[in-house]
């Protein structure tokens, strides 16, 4: 995630991972960025949220329920366009329901966000070789 204010990488300090429950008092500049200070938690809730619908898509395409799992990455995208992983799955549930030219476009769009994604590498790859 990049600070949209100066483009700075956002990295959790990982402090509020572990130990105590009520310590969030105790790290008030976990969510700032750490080049400008820019209080990036709104941004942050709303990733946090966008990786909470991709979980529930994969679930849901491990389940076999491709639609439930279409709206959920939906709903993933709609908040957090930018994630290679959501377009990569993108991909793969146009694939299973035989859209393969939405899914080649879904995977292109994954590498064109990060050219070593795996799964996105893989997937058109596999077709440029059938
Ligand atoms: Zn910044």
């Amino acid at each position: 995630m990049k600070c949209p204010v100066c483009r700075a990488t956002y990295r959790s300090s990982g402090v509020r991972e572990t130990a105590s429950s009520n310590s969030q008092t105790l790290i008030p500049n976990s969510r700032n960025c750490h080049r400008c200070g820019v209080d990036l938690s709104p941004l942050i809730q709303i990733h946090d949220q966008a990786i909470w619908y991709h979980r529930q898509a994969i679930q849901a395409l491990h389940a076999e329920n491709y639609s439930a799992a279409t709206t959920w990455n939906d709903q993933a995208l709609s908040l957090h366009h930018n994630n290679a992983d959501f377009h990569a799955l993108a991909g793969q549930l146009w694939a299973l329901q035989g859209k393969f030219h939405q899914a080649i476009s879904a995977w292109e769009r994954a590498r064109h966000l990060n050219p070593q994604h795996p799964t996105a590498t893989a997937c058109l790859r596999g077709l440029d070789g059938s």
